[in-house]
Parts: C-alpha cells; structure tokens; sequence
C-alpha cells in the first residue's frame, strides 16, 4: 500500500473525526502533509480523553479494538514519514490509561512496529477539567505541560501545534476507522453510546447515518412512554421531543433518553449549569462569569429574561472554544423543543 492510496481510501470513504466536530478526516491529514512542506517535524495525538459525560464508545474501543487502534495511528506514522513523525502521543482518561496502556504496549511490540513504538508516549488526562482537557488545543498545552485550556484558532494544531509543529490529532474511533478503511472493512458506521432511560445501555455500532429514532429502534430501545432525548453528548448536546427525532445522531454520538413525567427539569438544568460552570477554564469572561450567572438567575422562580438572553447570546458569540458556545445549543433547544 502505497502512503497515497490511503490518503485516497479515507477520502472516498468521506471519512469524518468522530471526536465530535466532525471535521473530514482525508483534510486534515492533508493539511499535516502539506505543513510539512515548510516544518521539519510533525507529531500524532491520539485523542482518548472522551471528556463529554457519558460517552462509553472510545473506552470501548480501546478495550476491544486495540489492534486496529494502534494499526490506524501506524498509517497516519507511515502517511506523514518516518522520518518526520518524531513523537506519537496516546492521550488517554485517567481511567482508560490504567486499564489500557498494558495492552496497546503490548500490540506495539510487533516487530514491525519497532521504529513507531519507540517514538510513542503516553499522557493520562487530568482528571480536572474533564471536558475541556479532550479539546485539541488543551491536549496539545497538556502535554507541553502548560496549562490545561484551550488554545485562541487559527493556527490550528495541524500547522502549529506540538511545539509550533504541524501536529494530527484524530480521535480513537478516526483511528480504529482508518485501520478498517485499509483493510476495506469499512461500512460507514459509527459507534453510539445509548443511557438514560433506555432497557439497553451501551454501545452499539451502527451505521453513522441512521437517525436519532432509528437507533433507537435498531437498539430496541424506542420508549413506551412520553419522553425527550438528549443527542450528541451528555451535556454538550441537543435536546429534542420524540417528533424530531429524523436527523442522524451528531457530536460524540450519545443518545440519552429521559422519560418526561419522571425528570426534574429543575435539577436538570442546575445540573447543566453546574457543570459547565465547574468546568469553565476561565479564560473568556462570557464563560466563566456567564455560566455562575446563568445558574444563579434560573435558581429563582421569576428571573430576568433579558438578562438570560443577553448571557446566554454573549456565550455564542465570544466563547473560545467549543465548552462555551456548547451552552446556548443545550439550553436553546431544551426551551424551544422540551419546555
Ligand atoms: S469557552 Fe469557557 S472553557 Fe472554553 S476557553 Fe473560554 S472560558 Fe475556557
């Protein structure tokens, strides 16, 4: 297999990061590859922060697909050359790097890998913030042993990156997709994680265009009862009622079902609030200031609508990264779609 051809399979595979942005795979390798054409030195991270709660689906991966994962970082090493690729980061969750780093060491002393796997670090994700140390620029700070919070885009960490070098970073799943893309396994699916209120939670591999309802039905996991359900993440998601739910599942991939008579909506919100105020690095004042004030108005039970709207609309427009501008897309949705 030629280094061209797999840059031409993944493209005609329309493969997507499954991180949760979404971004075209066969680009952003490229972009690395056409950095490299004025910088020396590139890197590879392997994204395995998994930091939107609830999402099970790299954990999973990592567990039952550890051949694949570490052969699809292999061709990413190969694509961008030997002799460029100096470091190749595993970032993992805490509790992933414990269960998981024995055993991709152990797939990494193949012969064939001798080269690569002297070249691998492996990085445990600060268990605070949770969700902001799975961005890529955070990542990248993290692991230069700066502070964890993002970084301001452009660059972006496929020009300057690791270092100020051009730096690919995909998502375990990417991974695990692109070792089955040269094998010519790959059948366009993704990986979903199912909670709430759901008989069967879990993760399930479907295909990656199946509507929210869809996989639900495929899951055996369409409700009985009146309910509305979060997509894409835990918290960082879209929240829709039974009626809508016609489009393919986004983001990370989650779907949470709530059943409507049994949620607390008050506590669902604080819970909301609560999170993203916890996990706000600081950095942008709407974020940092806005989710404390978010959360104090709405514990009242008459509060200033202009005021949440105003809050709620400086969040969208000036927030650094994608914790902030998450915000007005759950609590946009929930009051549009659910109350
Ligand atoms: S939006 Fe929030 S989490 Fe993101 S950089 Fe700004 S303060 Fe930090």
């Amino acid at each position: 297999m030629t280094k061209k051809n797999i840059i031409q399979k993944i493209d005609a595979a329309g493969l997507v990061g499954r991180g949760g942005a979404g971004y075209p795979t066969a680009q952003k390798w490229m972009a690395v590859k056409n950095a490299l054409k004025y910088k020396q030195i590139a890197s590879i991270v392997v994204n395995g922060a998994e930091g939107e709660p609830g999402v099970k689906k790299d954990g999973y991966l990592l567990a039952h697909k550890t051949e694949e994962i570490v052969n699809g970082v292999f061709l990413a090493y190969q694509f961008l050359g030997s002799a460029k690729t100096k470091k190749v980061y595993f970032f993992l969750k805490a509790e992933y790097y414990k269960a998981y780093s024995k055993k991709i060491k152990e797939v990494l002393k193949n012969k064939k890998y001798k080269l690569f796997a002297s070249r691998v670090e492996f990085f445990s994700k600060p268990e605070t913030p949770s969700y902001i140390c799975g961005e890529e620029t955070a990542i990248v700070n993290i692991i230069e042993g700066r502070r964890p919070a993002p970084r301001l885009k452009p660059p972006y960490p496929a020009d300057s990156g690791m270092n100020y070098h051009p730096t690919l970073i995909n998502n375990v799943e990417t991974f695990y997709n692109v070792s089955l893309i040269d094998k010519g396994k790959y059948e366009g699916k993704r990986f979903y994680t199912l909670t709430g209120a759901v008989k069967h939670h879990g993760v399930f591999c479907l295909p990656a265009d199946m509507s929210a309802e869809e996989v639900l039905r495929a899951t055996n996991n369409y409700p009985g009862f009146d309910f509305f359900v979060m997509t894409g993440g835990e918290v960082c998601g879209e929240l829709l009622r039974s009626d809508q739910l016609q489009a393919p599942v986004e983001g990370s991939g989650l779907l949470m079902v709530f059943d409507d008579k049994k949620t607390d909506h008050k506590k669902l919100l604080d819970y909301w609030f609560k999170f993203y105020e916890t996990e706000s690095c600081g950095a942008c004042t709407a974020c940092r200031e806005g989710t404390y004030r978010l959360r104090e108005l709405t514990s009242k039970s008459e509060y200033d609508k202009q005021m949440f709207n105003d809050l709620i609309h400086n969040l969208e427009e000036s927030s650094l990264c994608s914790l902030g501008s998450s915000l007005p897309v759950t609590i946009k949705s929930y009051f549009e779609n659910i109350n």
